[in-house]
Formats: structure tokens, C-alpha cells, sequence
């Protein structure tokens, strides 16, 4: 099963996405978890594209369906959730394509409703573990140890440089230009389920749950 977890920055996604790995044995596939990586370790294309994610704009279709490329051909059939990809009709269609390549389709894809206000105050609180990935907000997700990961004891917490008022306002904008007309897209298509994301996260993995039966 391959699945798409489609919303706006800040809608649950990567939080989504961790439980139906724990849960199912799915495979993360996070363009921006991998974009990041580019940029800490200091690679050519890294580099390239920090301060275009500092600033909030989306890299180019080019780099990010290069990356998903490179990932999919490991398909070990436990299925994929692509998190944060696509985000534009060109990066859609290029999912198309390379899954009809590997023999693949796409099973569903949820739509992660959640208005602009909760979206503000969800990326003005995101933390995230450096060591493990795990998700936390400072109100609605806190870690039970001030600083130290539930998940896997570590104590280097982050903060991302691009969960600041102004980047945020232009990923929406990114987001409403970009990427929005994907719901419309995939809503022609028959695939979309959409899903209230502004319920508690158990009750946003239940709802997940029920559409990917
Ligand atoms: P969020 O969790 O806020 O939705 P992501 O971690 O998915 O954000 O992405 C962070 C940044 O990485 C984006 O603002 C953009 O610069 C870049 N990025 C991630 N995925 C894509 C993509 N599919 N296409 C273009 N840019 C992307
Ligand atoms: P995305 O990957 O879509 O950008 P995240 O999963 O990183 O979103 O979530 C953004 C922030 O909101 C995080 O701090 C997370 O802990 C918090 N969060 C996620 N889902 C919920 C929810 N259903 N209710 C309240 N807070 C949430
Ligand atoms: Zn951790």
C-alpha cells in the first residue's frame, strides 16, 4: 500500500506518518527529512538548497523527484508513505510515472484538514528529537522529561530554522499556490480522503486508519 499525506506545513503530517510506521511497517518518505539531512552533512545539493528552505520556497520539482526517484526503487513491499511529497501537479505526475515504472500504485491519498490559525501555533511549537526524529510540541505534544526524548532517551532537541513567523507565512503562500491544487487533482481522480486534523492525534490515526481500510 502506498499512501500520500497531503496539508499544509504544520498539519500532522510527519507525526501521521511515524505511527503508521510503528504500526504497519511502512516507509517514511519525508522530502523534507531528507533535505534537511542534505543540508547538515554539507552535500553540493545541500548547500544549494538551504537557503531557499530557510526562506520558506520550495526547491525546484528537478531535485525533490530525484530524491523520492532514488528511494522507491528500494521497495522492500511493505509500501510507502510519501510525506510532504508531492507539492506540485509536476511532482504528482512524477509520482505517477515512477510507480507505474516499479509496477506500483497509489492507494490513497489523505488530505490533512487543518486551519491557518492551529497552523501557526503548531509550527510555532514544534520540537523535534535530533537523534531519533521524533515529533513534539511545546503544549500539545510535550516531551514527559523537559528535553529528553520519550522515544529514545535523547537529549539534543531542535528547532527548525524555517518554524519562524515570517518563513511560515511564506510556505502557506507556497502552500495555497503550489501545492492546494493537488487536492483538486487528486479528488478528480478518486483518490482523496480527507481527515480532520485538528482532533487529537489518536483520533487524526483512527481516522487514517478507517480510510486506509
Ligand atoms: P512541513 O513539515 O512544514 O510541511 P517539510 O519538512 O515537509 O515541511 O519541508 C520543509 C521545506 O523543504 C519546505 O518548505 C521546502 O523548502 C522543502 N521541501 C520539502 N518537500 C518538498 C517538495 N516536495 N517540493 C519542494 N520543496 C520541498
Ligand atoms: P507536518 O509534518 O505536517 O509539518 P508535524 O507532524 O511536524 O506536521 O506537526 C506539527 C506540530 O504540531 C508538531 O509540533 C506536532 O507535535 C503538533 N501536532 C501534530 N498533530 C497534532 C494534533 N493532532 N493536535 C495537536 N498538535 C499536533
Ligand atoms: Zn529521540
Amino acid at each position: 500500500m502506498n499512501i500520500i499525506l497531503l496539508g499544509p506545513p504544520g498539519a500532522g503530517k510527519g507525526t501521521q506518518a511515524r505511527r503508521l510506521v510503528e504500526e504497519l511497517g511502512m516507509i517514511q518518505l519525508s522530502t523534507g527529512d531528507m533535505l534537511r539531512e542534505a543540508k547538515s552533512s554539507g552535500t553540493e545539493m545541500g548547500l544549494k538548497v538551504a537557503a531557499v528552505m530557510d526562506a520558506g520556497e520550495l526547491v525546484t520539482d528537478e531535485i525533490v523527484i530525484g530524491l523520492i526517484d532514488e528511494k522507491i526503487r528500494s521497495d522492500t513491499g511493505a509500501g510507502f508513505i510519501f510525506d510532504g511529497f508531492p507539492r506540485t501537479l509536476a511532482q504528482a505526475d512524477a509520482l505517477a510515472e515512477l510507480l507505474s515504472r516499479n509496477g506500483a500504485t497509489l492507494d490513497a491519498v489523505i488530505e490533512m484538514r487543518v486551519d491557518d490559525a492551529a497552523l501557526v501555533k503548531r509550527i510555532s511549537g514544534r520540537y523535534t528529537c535530533g537523534t531519533c526524529g521524533e515529533v513534539y510540541h511545546d503544549e500539545t505534544r510535550p516531551s514527559a522529561v523537559d528535553g529528553v526524548c520519550d522515544n529514545c532517551g535523547g537529549t539534543d532537541m531542535k528547532r527548525r530554522a524555517d518554524d519562524n513567523a515570517d518563513a511560515l507565512k511564506t510556505r502557506l503562500m507556497e502552500y495555497y499556490k503550489k501545492t492546494s491544487p493537488l487536492i483538486g487533482y487528486y479528488y478528480a481522480k478518486g483518490d482523496l480522503t480527507p481527515v480532520n486534523g485538528l482532533a487529537d492525534i489518536e483520533d487524526v490515526a483512527k481516522s487514517i486508519k478507517l480510510a486506509l481500510r
